[in-house]
């Protein structure tokens, strides 16, 4: 079955601007992806008809949006196959889902546990587990990133041991690409009974997840990057492990009974939802995911992987430039630097000509300094990219070299 990729494009209101007079060729889907109608109708819908506060209310509205906040609720334990809906924390992103665990994580760690990340981390996924460590006493490793851009997995098994209590990686490394065998790094992390948070922010967009198969503790991704608005976001762990673990924000909601002097807590999910919660982006991310789902997920990685290997053919035939990361298994994004030209001017030569890029660290600068370069410039791919953009990319970037040289 062939992925029509006109169909799809059609449904993105946003690809049919034009810039300075060029089509819009957006290729900076790693940072946010563009929302298709659906989901915008989804959020006009809700604050036309029924925008009302949720759980609390007696009267129509209020039943009606908490409806539809609770099925969204229900489309994501789907979207991640979570054992239980109560085990699915909206949030306002991955960053927030990050420090939910590591606020908690920083009461449960003693002096001279062990922490475990990688070099290729989003700082959110970094800095979060650094504050943690200093705060409760122990000590942050970290897995070596190899000149493709792969996790140093004989690394990674000579740092795991009986003190390491903690370990989070990402899925999807969003500077390079890298597809993360988040599965066996799981199950290694296992063997020593430490818990597992797996940063699904690029991983959600281009792979299946499925948490009971991956056996991991915990799984936070962002709404904006699958398609849904900004601001709402998942934290999905484990029953057991979301009961008792230490609470985050307190305040409405999130509680169960008051007194003047002492509360209780809420049950699940609850629990960790205090304050009214983003209701219409929510119900919007509700609708992202079911139209992800709907979508013909080998021919969505199909396409991605056509995309990605024809800018890798023709990255590798361009005088002068460097990819950075080339790992084995990459979802569609293309890091690299030129010999002429910093990256934020490729950037900017490639806006005069309708193409968006991101340029800079990408949130990761400790794997610039890996790969000793200041920044790169990043095209990122989605479903909506057409091979025809990935070919004027290089017919544009072909001209900013002859401006830059
Ligand atoms: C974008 C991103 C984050 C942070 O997500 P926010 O939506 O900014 O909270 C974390 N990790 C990775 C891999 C990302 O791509």
């Amino acid at each position: 079955m062939s992925f029509d990729v006109a169909a799809i494009r059609e449904q993105f209101p946003i690809l049919k601007r034009r810039i300075d007079g060029n089509p819009l060729i957006y290729l900076d889907n790693a940072a946010t992806t563009q929302k298709p109608q659906c989901v915008i109708d989804a959020l006009v819908d809700y604050y036309s008809t029924c925008n009302s506060n949720v759980h609390r209310g007696a009267h129509r509205l209020a039943d009606e949006a908490t409806g539809r906040f609770e099925a969204a609720r229900d489309l994501v334990k789907d979207f991640i196959n979570a054992p239980k809906r109560e085990e699915v924390i909206w949030t306002t992103g991955t960053t927030e889902g990050i420090n939910i665990v590591a606020n908690g994580l920083s009461q449960l760690l003693s002096t001279g546990d062990e922490v475990i990340a990688t070099g290729m981390e989003h700082h959110a996924n970094l800095v979060t587990w650094q504050q943690a460590c200093k705060v409760a006493g122990a000590i942050l490793k970290i897995v070596p990133v190899t000149e493709d851009g792969e996790l140093d997995q004989a690394a990674y098994d000579a740092l795991l041991n009986e003190r390491t209590k903690f370990v989070a990686f990402t899925h999807v490394s969003n500077a390079l690409g890298t597809v993360n065998p988040i599965k066996e790094m799981t199950a290694k992390a296992k063997v020593f009974g430490a818990w597992v948070l797996v940063d699904g922010a690029q991983g959600a967009a281009h792979r299946k997840v499925d948490v009971q198969d991956i056996g991991c503790d915990f799984y936070v991704f962002s709404g904006h990057k699958i398609y849904a608005p900004m601001g709402v976001g998942v934290l999905w762990g484990r029953e057991s492990l979301l009961a008792t673990w230490p609470v985050w924000r307190t305040g409405g909601e999130m509680i169960s009974t008051v007194t003047l002097q002492e509360a209780t807590w809420n049950v699940l999910p609850y629990r960790f939802e205090a304050g009214t919660p983003n209701v219409g982006d929510v119900i919007a991310m509700g609708e992202a995911i079911r139209w992800l789902m709907a979508l013909d997920h080998d021919g969505l990685e199909a396409h991605e992987k056509a995309l990605l290997d024809r800018a890798t053919q023709l990255a590798e035939a361009f005088e002068g430039l460097t990819i950075i990361g080339n790992a084995k298994e990459k979802i569609g994004v293309l890091s690299f630097v030129m010999d002429h030209g910093h990256p934020a001017d490729i950037g900017f030569l490639l806006d005069r000509q309708g193409i968006a890029v991101r340029t800079g660290d990408h949130c990761a600068q400790p794997l610039m300094a890996r790969f000793n370069v200041p920044g790169t410039a990043r095209a990122s791919f989605s479903v909506y990219n057409t091979l025809e953009e990935v070919d004027a990319l290089f017919v544009a970037l072909k001209k900013v070299r002859s401006m830059l040289a």
